[in-house]
């Protein structure tokens, strides 16, 4: 898929602000400091895109930009836990869970992934999270850049073995991807591409 326009449209806290177009949107999402702005300009081709929602107290919001005239990409930024109890009940903050679950136009999430870590916590229960409300997600190592090639099987084996013990019956589809070198850009691009021919084809929205 050729980038031709991103246009950032809106930041909001409330899903039901959400832009109201009929337009199939991606999500992307993950710890911060995973690399989400630096993918994000990656994937679009524009050096700020993502920054141009990333002011100071910017950061709980659901930034929307509009690729093409044709989908939405979805910053949601870092993803932490919100205590709810002194007893340490720890959900995920409630806009994201908000987001999640009644966002029609949602049709794949991507959890982004630092390839060099071994699996968190956090990520591993926000996947979980994801798999029990039945919304559809790809895992996007980032970084890869950083860390040799037998490195990368390495740990993707790794976080495999780690989803099959959580449960997971097999690995998601996942994206081996690095912003610095533009690794995974078009597998990216052709997966999102993929799914929108199949949702304009139903007649989704
Ligand atoms: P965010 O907080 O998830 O939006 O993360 P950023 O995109 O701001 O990236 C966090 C840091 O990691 C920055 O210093 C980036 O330059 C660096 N970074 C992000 N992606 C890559 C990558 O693919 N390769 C390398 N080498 N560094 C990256």
């Amino acid at each position: 898929m050729k980038i031709n326009t991103a246009e950032f449209i809106i930041s909001n806290s409330e899903v039901s602000k959400c832009p109201k177009d009929p337009l199939p949107e991606y999500a992307f999402i993950g710890r911060s400091n995973v690399g989400k702005s630096s993918l994000i300009n990656m994937l679009t081709n524009h050096k700020n895109l993502a920054k141009t929602s990333g002011r100071p107290g910017k950061t709980q919001l659901i930034n929307h930009f509009k690729i093409n005239n044709n989908w939405f990409l979805v910053d949601l930024p870092g993803y932490g836990y919100a205590r709810v109890s002194k007893k340490t009940k720890e959900v995920f903050q409630k806009f994201i869970t908000d987001y999640f679950e009644t966002r029609e136009q949602l049709v794949c999430a991507f959890v982004l992934i630092d390839i060099r870590l071994e699996a968190q916590k956090i990520d591993l229960e926000f996947i979980t999270y994801l798999g029990v409300t039945e919304v559809p997600f790809c895992i996007v190592f980032t970084k890869a850049d950083k860390i040799s090639k037998g490195k990368i099987d390495q740990q993707v084996a790794a976080y495999r073995k780690q989803l099959l013990a959580n449960n997971w019956e097999e690995m998601p589809q996942y994206f081996v991807t690095s912003s610095t070198e533009g690794n995974g850009r078009e597998q990216l691009l052709e997966f999102i591409d993929g799914v929108n021919d199949e949702v304009f084809k139903n007649n989704e929205f």
